[in-house]
């Protein structure tokens, strides 16, 4: 599936700022073609948490993207773009340093919530800030746009610091094939924007006796 950039396109100099959520590359992997499609007259500025931008930048060094405007903001900070106040509220998700976006002009507040889980023991120590979206919320929000993976299914989604934990049992596990010893190798692949995974899956694989390498 391809992102159809011709409604960006044809309000090219409108188009104030481009704020990222975090950092998977489900979110920002279209960003350089975005901007080379923007850029023509002015590329617009991108906002994003610290971790997002430095991913970021690496990626866009890697298009010869040098001159594009890159703002790391921290969750809470407001900023304008336009005729919108804009504001990041942390939120939480399996890759540190997610945020939601609220956008206010004169008509009222839009709620992204970019990727999100309610976990409160999330991979960045650091727990959606829940205090505010409630805040938001009694303030009041004209539209609300969600973005929460299974979100169709029942129940509750486990804390993204339960999987280092259940890669350590299963690495424990896993014998070499014609022995009763530990396998020596074990491969893990995952998403590379998904950065605390080959994390936890290094380090589950040094207490399994182990060397890990990325
Ligand atoms: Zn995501």
């Amino acid at each position: 599936m391809l992102p159809d950039f011709a409604y960006l396109r044809e309000r090219a100099n409108d188009i104030e700022a481009v704020v990222l959520t975090h950092g998977h590359e489900d979110h920002v992997g279209s960003l350089p073609y975005l901007l080379r499609e923007l850029g023509q007259k002015a590329i617009p500025a991108v906002y994003g948490g610290p971790l997002t931008i430095e991913m970021v930048r690496s990626k866009l060094d890697e298009h010869r993207l040098k001159d594009v405007r890159l703002q790391a903001v921290a969750p809470g900070e407001e900023f304008d773009a336009g005729p919108f106040d804009i504001e990041t509220i942390k939120m939480a998700h399996s890759i540190p340093d997610a945020t939601a976006v609220a956008l206010t002009c004169e008509l009222g507040t839009t709620l992204i919530t970019g990727d999100y889980k309610f976990d409160q023991t999330p991979v960045d120590g650091v727990p959606a800030d829940v205090a505010r979206l409630a805040e938001l919320g009694r303030e009041g929000v004209l539209v609300l746009c969600g973005d929460s993976t299974n979100v169709d299914r029942p129940g509750i989604a486990v804390s993204e610091s339960s999987v280092g934990p259940h890669l350590e049992q299963v690495f424990a596990r896993c014998r070499g094939a014609s022995s009763s010893r530990p396998s020596p190798r074990t491969s893990t692949a995952c998403s590379r924007s998904w950065t605390p995974r080959p994390r936890w899956g290094g380090r589950s694989r040094s207490w399994a006796g182990r060397c890990a390498r990325t």
